[in-house]
């Protein structure tokens, strides 16, 4: 027999590295999860922009629980129909010829960080190492991904990170060109950062990145784990920058639920340096990753589901940035399609944690992206009326903690 299980479990017996909210889901179905006790919460935070079809899509769950009775794991001493179904929608759809998969987004940056140093020693030799980054950005929690993370919080205190990484702030053009040069063998960028407040990157800095990656044969990894999938209303959000990376790492919302982490690349950056045995994963490129992947990539990938997107985007972001002036909780709304990052005024400075604990109390879950920015990722798909009772519910969080 199963036993009863409670909040209180999980600080007697979890590592504390998370301290969840006291509530405990059990279901979910579109937009709406319900809890140990019945209570019904409207979901736009899609656990971290991942649930990106809502909860128990029929799609996935048809994707799933057939491929659950065929097949679930061969490992990579062979290959599979999912591994390749998807492999070939994903090349069909994007810039990319060579697809590697993992199990997370660090995973994918971890493979995209490793290729461009293994690609640039082979190419240039060992002096070739060195990665520039963004003061602020977030790419796993892998020791090399926090290293490359713009994020000191995240990559200090476990003594020495590797070396050869350096940060500058975003749109800084001459901090770019100064620190980009012949030692230089990878530039990673979120196109969009979402975990430091969903801002959009200006294109025109992206395209200088472009050109100093192509002058010194460095790659320009575009890192977009949470950017992508059709969160922005672009099946990636590259498509709409007119500027194409060398390597493109996601996760996230294209397991829709289901963890997988994928690499997209070129043939020039894989074929002759990530050859066999220079890199893998047990689990990576497993069916029903892959299988639910095909399924979540085919509902996006669609006209319809991407119009809906932005038209849905358009009325939240008019009703966020009225309630934000209403009740003088939001000095900014920024919008990248279902994506908002509510930039606090500063009589709540500090407070986003609050605003998810008041609005987990309205029936709301949304998330923060650090201490001042409420963030919303609802599902892709949500329903019209679902957006609306959400967005009330908001209000109804902005009016309680602005009283
Ligand atoms: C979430 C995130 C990651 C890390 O993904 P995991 O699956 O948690 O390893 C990396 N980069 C960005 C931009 C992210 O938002």
């Amino acid at each position: 027999m199963i036993s009863a299980v409670s909040r209180a479990d999980f600080d007697q017996y979890m590592v504390p590295v998370f301290s969840p909210l006291d509530m405990i889901f059990v279901r979910g179905e579109g937009s709406r999860l319900w809890d140990q006790e019945g209570r019904d919460y409207i979901d736009f935070g899609s656990g971290v922009a991942v649930t990106s079809l809502g909860h128990t899509h029929p799609v996935l769950l048809k994707a799933l629980t057939e491929q659950a009775g065929k097949l679930w794991h061969v490992s990579n001493y062979y290959t599979n129909e999912p591994a390749l179904q998807l492999a070939k929608k994903l090349c069909a759809l994007t810039f990319a010829e060579r697809v590697f998969y993992c199990n997370s987004g660090a995973e994918a940056n971890e493979a995209a960080l490793k290729l461009a140093r293994k690609r640039a020693v082979d190419k240039h030799g060992p002096e070739k190492i060195e990665i520039v980054s963004f003061n602020g950005s977030f790419h796993g929690r892998t020791f090399f991904t926090v290293s490359v993370g713009g994020q000191a919080k995240y990559s200090s205190g476990m003594g020495p990170n590797p070396p050869g990484i350096v940060h500058i702030d975003l749109g800084d053009e001459a901090a770019l060109r100064r620190v980009v040069g012949p030692k230089t063998c990878a530039i990673i960028v979120e196109p969009i950062v979402g975990e430091s407040g969903v801002v959009p990157v200006d294109p025109a800095f992206l395209k200088l990145m472009r050109e100093l990656a192509s002058e010194f044969d460095a790659a320009l990894i575009f890192d977009e784990v949470q950017s992508g999938n059709g969160r922005t209303g672009a099946l990636y959000a590259y498509m709409n920058t007119g500027v194409v990376p060398d390597i493109l790492t996601t996760a996230k919302g294209i397991g829709g639920g289901f963890p997988i982490g994928v690499m997209l690349t070129t043939a020039e950056m894989a074929d002759k340096h990530f050859t066999p045995g220079v890199h893998g994963s047990t689990f990576g490129g497993n069916p029903l990753a892959c299988a639910v992947a095909l399924a979540v990539l085919e509902v996006i990938a669609s006209p319809e589901v991407l119009a809906g997107v932005k038209r849905k985007a358009i009325h939240a972001a008019k009703r966020l940035r009225a309630m934000g002036e209403a009740f003088g909780c939001f000095t900014e709304v920024r919008e990248a399609g279902l994506w908002f990052g509510c930039e606090l005024a500063p009589k709540f400075a500090g407070r986003a944690g609050d605003f998810m604990k008041v609005s987990a109390s309205n029936g709301l879950l949304h998330i923060v992206a650090g201490p001042n920015v409420v963030r919303l990722a609802p599902s892709l798909v949500i329903a019209d009326e679902e957006l609306d009772e959400g967005l009330d519910r908001l209000e109804l969080t902005c009016r309680q903690l602005s009283a």
